[in-house]
């Protein structure tokens, strides 16, 4: 007789880490062991440092950048840029960009990009807090720096869309990073690269 040897609790951990976009059902079952093969006491910290993420971490309410305060560093920064706007895919790709230490200006995160597949469409993303912001600050230029991806391109060409009839400059990130690369990954001189070279959309 076939017994049901896997703990309910251990399969349900599985299926809830499985659910996340990218991971799967191989990649929850080495979160989980990984998890289970460390100290006990380094496992809880990592678990509550997660439990703090969540409970701490939010969106930036102007421009959605997940930070621990009500306004980004960034947003409350006396000496940014107001007249420009760099859009970016996730906070992950800000901070890389931020890490060169090249751009003065404000971000906007859309919180992802454009999908079919994944049936991710335009209301999804932070699309129309993009446009109020250009309604009501003194916008001069928006850098597209999403992703040189099939998905970034379509999400850059979105958006230029709904701006090439303002007043505004629109550039696109290009230089220096292959297409197919993602902000995250790609290294400081990179990403300063891509910014130098934007060009107009
Ligand atoms: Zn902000």
């Amino acid at each position: 007789m076939k017994l049901d040897i896997i703990p309910k609790i251990l399969e349900e951990a599985v299926e809830n880490i499985s659910q996340f976009p990218g991971y799967g059902e191989k990649s929850a079952k080495h979160f989980i062991l990984n998890l289970l093969h460390m100290p006990r006491g380094e496992a809880f910290s990592v678990l509550k440092n997660l439990y703090d993420v969540l409970d701490k971490i939010h969106p930036c309410k102007e421009c959605g950048l997940y930070t621990d305060k009500e306004l980004c560093d960034v947003c409350s920064a006396e000496d940014r840029d107001k007249e420009t706007i760099c859009v970016v895919e996730e906070s992950f790709d800000a901070y890389a960009i931020e890490n060169t230490g090249k751009y003065k200006g404000l971000y906007h995160v859309l919180g992802g990009r454009l999908s079919p597949l994944e049936g991710i469409t335009p209301d999804q993303l932070n699309i129309d807090s993009l446009l109020q912001r250009i309604e009501k600050q003194p916008v001069k230029e928006v850098i597209l720096a999403t992703n040189p991806t099939v998905e970034g391109e379509a999400t850059a060409t979105y958006i230029y869309n709904l701006l090439k009839d303002k007043n505004i400059t629109v550039s696109r990130i290009a230089y220096g990073l292959p297409f197919g690369a993602t902000l995250e990954n790609a290294d400081d001189f990179t990403i300063a690269k891509a910014l130098e070279h934007k060009t107009k959309f």
